[in-house]
C-alpha cells in the first residue's frame, strides 16, 4: 500500500491531470495558463475562533472555505463537521463540487467549507455556538450571489438555520437572504426533497443505467442485494429508497463502528430505529447480527455495493476481494486510484461520485432557485426535476465514455472539464 492511496487532494490532481493530458491530445489543446486556471482554488479561507464549552471553558477551533473555481458565481458546496477536517480534504472536496456542477450542469462554481471538530463529542449548545461563530468568521467570503454553502457530514438542516440567521442579522436589507444557504428547515426556505436528495439522484442514475442495459447481467433491480457502508443521511435514504421503491434487498449495512450482514435482506427503517434507541448509537448488534468489521462488510457478497459514508474507503486490498458488480459512490472520493484500476480490470461498472451523489447539489440549486423566487415546489415537482436532471447527466456521461473508450470516472472529469474549459474560454481572463 502507497501513501499516495489515502491522500484524496493528491488522487484528484492526479485525476484531473490525466483527463487534461487526454483533452488536450484528443479533443482540443488547452492552453497551460488555462489549466492552472482550472486547477488552483481561488480563495482558501483559514479560520482559528474560540467557542465557549458548557463547562465555562474556552477552545480553539479551525475552520475553512475553500473557493474553487470562478466559471461561474456563486460558488456552492457543503460544510462538514469532522475531526479529520483539514485545508487538503476541504480544497479536494471544493473541486469535487466545480467538477459535480458542470457534469449536471448547473450554473454554479465549486466550493466547500469545514470545520475540524468532533460534534460527536459537543453538546447540542456547544455546537450551535461554534456553527454561529464560524458562520460569522466568513461571514464575508458567503451570500446568495457569491458562495452558498449546504450540508455534509457532521452538519444538517439545524446547522443551515443557524447560518442563515446569521447572515441575516449582518445583512437585513439583502433581498432573498434565504438563499444565502441550502439544505435549511422548511419554515425557513428549505425544500422539500433536500433531505434524500443526494440518494434519490444517486437511485435515478442507478435506476437508468439499469433501464439502458447498460449493467451486464442487469436487467431490473428488483431483489438485487445491497450493501451500504455509512449509515447517516445518505445511506440510511439510499437503504430506505433502493428498498421501498425498487425493491432491492439491502443485505448488509455500517457505520463507523461496524457492521450487519443478512442474506435475507434488513429492514432499513428498523436497522435505523435500533441505531437510534442503543447507546452507541450504530447498527453494530442489531437483531443479534454476527459484527462485522466494515472491511468484511464491504467483501461480502451482494450485486451492488453503496459507499454513502466519506471519502478513501475503498482501498486497492479491499478492492481486490470485493464481490459487488456495481458501485454507486454517494460518498465523495471514497474509491482510491489504485482501488479503481482493479475494479475496472474485474470489469466492476463504477457510477463516479461527480455523477452519482450529484442529486444533492441538484436540489440545493432547485432550493436556491425557489428562494430567489420565492415559491415553494411539490415533492412530485422536485423529484421530477431531478430524476430529469440525473438521466440527463448519465446519458452525456456514457456519450463521452463510449465515444472516447473511457471508462465512467475518466468520462465524468473529462466531460466536466471540457465544459469548464469552454466557460474560462467564453469568458475570457479579467481585465
Ligand atoms: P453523515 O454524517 O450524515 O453520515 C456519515 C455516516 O458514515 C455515519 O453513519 C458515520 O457513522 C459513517 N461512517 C463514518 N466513518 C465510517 C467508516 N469508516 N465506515 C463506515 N461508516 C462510517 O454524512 P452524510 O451527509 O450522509 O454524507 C456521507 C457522504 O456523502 C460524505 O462523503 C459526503 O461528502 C457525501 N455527500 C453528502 C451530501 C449531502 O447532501 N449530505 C451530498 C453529496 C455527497
Amino acid at each position: 500500500m502507497i501513501d499516495e492511496e489515502f491522500d484524496f487532494l493528491k488522487r484528484t490532481k492526479l485525476e484531473f491531470e490525466k483527463a487534461i493530458r487526454f483533452i488536450d491530445a484528443e479533443i482540443k489543446p488547452i492552453e497551460k495558463g488555462v489549466v492552472k486556471f482550472l486547477e488552483q482554488p481561488f480563495r482558501q479561507l483559514t479560520v482559528r475562533f474560540p467557542v465557549k464549552m458548557d463547562d465555562g471553558s474556552v477552545e480553539m477551533f479551525t475552520g475553512y472555505r475553500v473557493q474553487q473555481s470562478r466559471l461561474y458565481e456563486p460558488t456552492k458546496g457543503g460544510i462538514r463537521y469532522a475531526p479529520d477536517v483539514n485545508l487538503d480534504i476541504v480544497t479536494a472536496l471544493a473541486f469535487d463540487m466545480t467538477l459535480k456542477c458542470q457534469v449536471v450542469g448547473l450554473p454554479y462554481g465549486g466550493s466547500k467549507g469545514g470545520v475540524c471538530c468532533d460534534p460527536k463529542k459537543m453538546s447540542r449548545a456547544e455546537l450551535d455556538r461554534l456553527t454561529r461563530r464560524y458562520a460569522y468568521e466568513i461571514l464575508a467570503v458567503i451570500g446568495p450571489d457569491t458562495d452558498v454553502p449546504a450540508p455534509d457530514i457532521g452538519t444538517g438542516e439545524r446547522e443551515m438555520g443557524i447560518i442563515y440567521d446569521t447572515y441575516k442579522m449582518f445583512n437585513p436589507q439583502t433581498p432573498y437572504a434565504a438563499a444565502v444557504v441550502t439544505g435549511k428547515p422548511l419554515n425557513l426556505g428549505g425544500s422539500i426533497g433536500r433531505r434524500e436528495a443526494t440518494a434519490q439522484g444517486g437511485a435515478y442514475v442507478l435506476e437508468e443505467a439499469v433501464k439502458r442495459r447498460d449493467i451486464d447481467g442487469l436487467s431490473s433491480l428488483k431483489d438485487t442485494s445491497v450493501i451500504v457502508q455509512g449509515y447517516g443521511n445518505v445511506g440510511f435514504h439510499i437503504a430506505s429508497i433502493l428498498h421501498e421503491d425498487f425493491g432491492c434487498r439491502i443485505v448488509g449495512i455500517c457505520d463507523s463502528k461496524g457492521g450487519v450482514y443478512s442474506e435475507d435482506g434488513l429492514n432499513p427503517k428498523e436497522v435505523m430505529a435500533y441505531k437510534n434507541s442503543n447507546p452507541e448509537q450504530s447498527v453494530v448488534g442489531y437483531d443479534g447480527l454476527e459484527h462485522l468489521t466494515q472491511e468484511k462488510l464491504m467483501m461480502s457478497p451482494c450485486e451492488i455495493l453503496v459507499p454513502a459514508a466519506k471519502e478513501t474507503q475503498i482501498l486497492s486490498n479491499i478492492a481486490k476481494d470485493m464481490k459487488a458488480e456495481v458501485i454507486l459512490e454517494l460518498a465523495n472520493g471514497p474509491t482510491t486510484n489504485l482501488a479503481h484500476e482493479i475494479l475496472i480490470g474485474k470489469k466492476v461498472y463504477v457510477l463516479p461520485d461527480i455523477l452519482a451523489n450529484a442529486g444533492g447539489v441538484t436540489v440545493s440549486y432547485f432550493e436556491w432557485l425557489q428562494n430567489k423566487a420565492g415559491e415553494s415546489w411539490e415533492l412530485g415537482q422536485v423529484k421530477e426535476k431531478l430524476q430529469r436532471k440525473m438521466a440527463t447527466a448519465y446519458g452525456n456521461i456514457v456519450e463521452t465514455a463510449k465515444n472516447h473508450d473511457l471508462d465512467m470516472r475518466r468520462a465524468a472529469f473529462v466531460y466536466a472539464m471540457s465544459k469548464a474549459i469552454n466557460v474560462i474560454y467564453e469568458r475570457g481572463i479579467f481585465p
